[in-house]
């Protein structure tokens, strides 16, 4: 055989030229089989001639009339009026382009079959600039199958488009367009084969069901969203392989330290925490370095996981580290994996940027030596010369304020006794676990479904600013009853000065207030051991209502805080309300929050906050958040790698990844020659994946 007939190039099809060709290259459509992936975004039905009378506005229809009066007129611009009517009732054709050839074919008396969207007009419903022709006979046929309408592209009409896919479409009676799914992985998902599917989905039959469709829920979109979903899953774990070629230590621990650690601690772990830390278990007694994402809401018991994890390293006579966004969150780390390890003997040492300087010689020569196995500090520390004996576990909590590049740098520690540290990514960072596969497709993804027994959700209110004097009186009586509370000073992007300031005048106007309470702040400009000092008093439970900037928006701990206020709620986003608000309803009281906005607020921002006042569940907020701002805003598109695909939609779809999975392993294991022409098809040329070959 020569050229497989996939690759024949549009220029094989009829009326098909260079400049065409060109155009369409703009449209990633090279091949004919291109062509057959450009799938439309809507349908409409126009197999069906509509009564004028039983027109609405808004709706798309077909119809059928006769002129009865065509005229130019000015009303601002120039136009022109035609009126049609079928006896059920008239409508109002309205151009502001057109000829006077069409203006002479819009004479009294002639039939005209339109298309278009009906609105209401001055003058009653009207269509503007319809797609029309004449007709001369009342049964000449209308469309047999559903209209696809196709994305919009430059220099490539509607109509051309339509022409040339259903030139493309008889390619497949003629083989032209290879399944390459084999049928262990189709048949027992009972998606269709690929030819019925990409006739269907360009040429519906009119009992098709239209909702289902414009939905993208169809069967036989599935069936292509599941073919492209499998081909960027086996690139990824191709490319992820090849990275993965490295050493690590194998941590069996042999002083059955994980045991000891979990039996000590003051509760029992979740059903989703164990199953989590099983997962881990079982990466980390293999030779490849681990590379795992666990994500769980705010809460959930992420840290008490990772430090399980750190004891089986220990237990295996190796190291682990734990880096923390945060000085904040590294000393309230290094406080709690101390209070654990201890006991056990292993002391836990922070590695600080504000340490005295022979201190921290000291630390990181302990650290150096392998004398120090567990060791807390923040990512900064990382990027100078720090060394490890035998590092064998990293520890990156909450990730999204590290970036790749720090990730890599990271794992390039390890590598002075030749083999890799084993990763653990801790987020709560909430992005759908379907996303999270695709966003870290080069790591293993663990998912703390469910937080602690007798949590209760947390009770969240939208107040305006004006009636800030109520939510005082809420302070007040928590505090009276024994809770503490957090209020929450907004993020002024442009200075942290100002912020700081502000932070410091609502400080005093709550004191001010509250005279009988111990008001305290913290900010980025406070001084480490001030700090440190005002949020080890809180914990105590000695400070009643601690003003702070966003500072302790990422895991700080103290269960009896339950109230928290956080002003300007408008200005922030999801993501970060969650977290705020994930700082309260940590013990078993009832805790609430208070949205404190400033009006005029729009109903973009209105129906942000009540996203927030509605759900508890990070990854329904998180869901919520793409709807209202689309998946590029959430983290930027090139941060998360999050490529855009053609049929497929992360979130859509979400229900068809886990089987997703399972036919990627059946590809890689039993199909490895399918995964290139599936490549060629679904992802082109595109050079991020060179590296596949
Ligand atoms: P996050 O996942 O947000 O980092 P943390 O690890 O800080 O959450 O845990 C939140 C709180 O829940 C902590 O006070 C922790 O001690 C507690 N916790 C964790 N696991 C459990 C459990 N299985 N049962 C009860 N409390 C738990
Ligand atoms: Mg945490």
């Amino acid at each position: 055989m020569t050229e497989p007939r996939e690759q024949r190039p549009v220029t094989a099809l009829r009326g098909v030229g260079d400049a065409l060709a060109a155009r369409l290259a703009v449209l990633g459509v090279e091949t004919v089989q291109d062509l057959l992936f450009v799938l439309p975004t809507r349908y409409e039905d126009r197999t069906r001639v509509q009564p004028i009378g039983s027109l609405i506005a808004g709706g798309r229809a077909v119809v059928e009339g006769e002129v009865q009066l065509t005229e130019v007129v000015f009303r601002r611009r120039r136009q022109m009026l035609c009126r049609i009517a079928d006896g059920s009732g008239f409508l109002t054709l309205r151009f502001f382009h057109f000829s006077s050839a069409q203006q002479q074919g819009l004479e009294r008396g002639n039939r005209l079959r339109c298309f278009g969207e009906v609105r209401r007009g001055p003058m009653g419903l009207e269509i503007v600039h319809p797609e029309y022709r004449r007709i001369f006979d009342e049964r000449s046929p209308l469309e047999e199958s559903l209209t696809p309408v196709y994305p919009a592209t430059e220099g490539v009409s509607q109509g051309k488009l339509r022409v040339l896919i259903v030139q493309a479409l008889r390619e497949l009676d003629s083989a032209g367009v290879r399944d390459w799914l084999p049928s262990a992985i189709l048949a027992p998902l009972g998606l269709p084969p690929l030819r019925e599917a990409l006739r269907y989905v360009h040429q519906p039959p009119v009992d098709a069901d239209l909702d289902e469709l414009d939905a993208g829920k169809h069967p036989v979109q599935n069936r292509l969203a599941f073919e492209e979903l499998l081909t960027h899953q086996v690139v990824m774990r191709r490319l992820r392989e090849s990275v993965r070629t490295d050493a690590a230590w194998v941590l069996t621990d042999e002083r059955a330290l994980e045991a000891r650690f979990i039996s000590g601690l003051p509760y029992k772990l979740t059903c989703a925490q164990r199953r989590v830390l099983d997962e881990v278990g079982a990466d980390l007694v293999r030779d490849r370095p681990m590379a795992r994402l666990v994500q769980g809401d705010v809460g959930c018991g992420k840290t008490v996981v990772a430090a399980a994890a750190m004891a089986r390293a220990v237990g295996s006579g190796r190291q682990a580290v734990l880096m923390a966004p945060t000085e904040l969150l590294a000393e309230q780390h290094q406080r709690n994996l101390d209070a654990w390890f201890r006991p056990l003997g292993i002391p836990v040492v922070l590695v600080s940027g504000s340490q005295p300087a022979r201190t921290r010689r000291s630390t990181l020569d302990a650290i150096a030596s392998g004398e120090v196995r567990i060791a807390v500090g923040t990512h900064t520390l990382f990027q100078e010369s720090m060394q490890f004996r035998e590092l064998a576990l990293v520890i990156v909590d909450e990730q999204h304020r590290f970036g790749v590049q720090q990730r890599l740098r990271l794992a390039e520690k390890g590598m002075a006794s030749g083999r890799h540290p084993h990763q653990l990514i801790m987020t709560a960072t909430p992005i759908p676990r379907t996303l999270a596969m695709t966003a870290y497709a080069d790591l293993d993804v663990s998912i703390i479904d469910a937080s602690p027994p007798g949590r209760k959700p947390v009770k969240t209110v939208v107040v305006a600013e004006t009636r800030r004097s109520e939510v005082v009186a809420r302070i007040d009586a928590a505090c009276r009853n024994g809770r503490q509370a957090y209020w929450v000073c907004p993020l002024i992007e442009e200075s942290e000065e100002l912020q700081c300031q502000a932070a410091e005048e609502t400080a005093a106007v709550l004191h001010e207030a509250l005279p009988h309470l111990v008001v305290r702040l913290v900010h980025g400009r406070i001084k480490p051991r001030e700090k440190d000092a005002t949020m080890l008093a809180f914990k105590a439970g000695k400070i009643h209502l601690l003003v702070a900037t966003t500072v302790i928006e990422v895991g700080v701990d103290v269960s009896n805080a339950t109230l928290m206020v956080i002003e300007n709620a408008e200005r922030m986003g999801l993501a970060q309300l969650h977290q705020l608000r994930g700082r309260v309803g940590r013990g078993t009281c009832e805790s609430s929050c208070v949205l404190l906005y400033r009006a005029p607020i729009g109903p973009l921002a209105r129906a942000r906050l009540n996203v927030i006042r509605d759900t508890n569940d990070g990854f329904e907020i998180a869901r919520r958040d793409l709807e209202l701002r689309g998946p590029g805003e959430l983290l930027g598109t090139q941060q998360t790698g999050l490529s855009r695909m053609r049929v497929a939609d992360l979130i859509r779809d979400a229900n068809l990844l886990p089987r997703v999975q399972e036919a990627a392993e059946i590809l890689l294991a039993q199909h490895p020659d399918r995964i290139a022409p599936l490549t060629t098809r679904w992802i082109g040329t595109d050079d991020r994946y060179g590296r596949i070959g």
